[in-house]
């Protein structure tokens, strides 16, 4: 279940040090090294698999309750004005741990986060070909 490159094996181990929110049998929460916003944490399976396209379903749904609890937790405890959730999978989408795990940023008004792009609408035919492609 484990792997024995991956830093957060080692943290969920106690082979690296984490600073943790809670360590329970299906999913534990501890504190991103580099925080986004004050009270950004991370919330992650006991069992190994990489990203989003290989959990199994189970590991899933208890990370995202877990992600909800923490949510909560930020809201209640630091009085945060709103959360991201932030999954990245695979490299080319900023994943740089891989081993699955859901960022659970809290925000609050005026923070310095922005997004990173600016959205274009796209057109009715556009959206109609890649829903296309999508639906196979
Ligand atoms: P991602 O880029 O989505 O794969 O997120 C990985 C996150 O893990 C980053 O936000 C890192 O700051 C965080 N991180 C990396 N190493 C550690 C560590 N030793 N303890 C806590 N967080 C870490
Ligand atoms: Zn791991």
């Amino acid at each position: 279940m484990a792997d024995a490159d991956c830093i957060f094996c080692k943290i969920l181990a106690h082979d690296l040090p984490g600073e943790f929110l809670w360590e329970e049998d299906e999913t534990v929460a501890f504190m991103d090294i580099n925080p986004w916003t004050r009270g950004h944490a991370l919330v992650i399976p006991r069992n190994h698999s990489t990203d989003l396209l290989e959990i199994s379903g189970a590991d899933l749904a208890a990370t995202a309750a877990g992600a909800q609890r923490l949510a909560r937790i930020q809201k209640e405890r630091l009085g945060c004005d709103g959360v991201n959730l932030l999954n990245a999978c695979g490299a080319a989408a900023w994943q740089t741990v891989f081993h699955f795990h859901i960022h659970s940023i809290p925000r609050y008004v005026n923070d310095p986060l922005q997004l990173p792009i600016r959205p274009q609408q796209a057109s009715p035919d556009e959206l109609a070909e890649v829903a296309a492609e999508l639906r196979g």
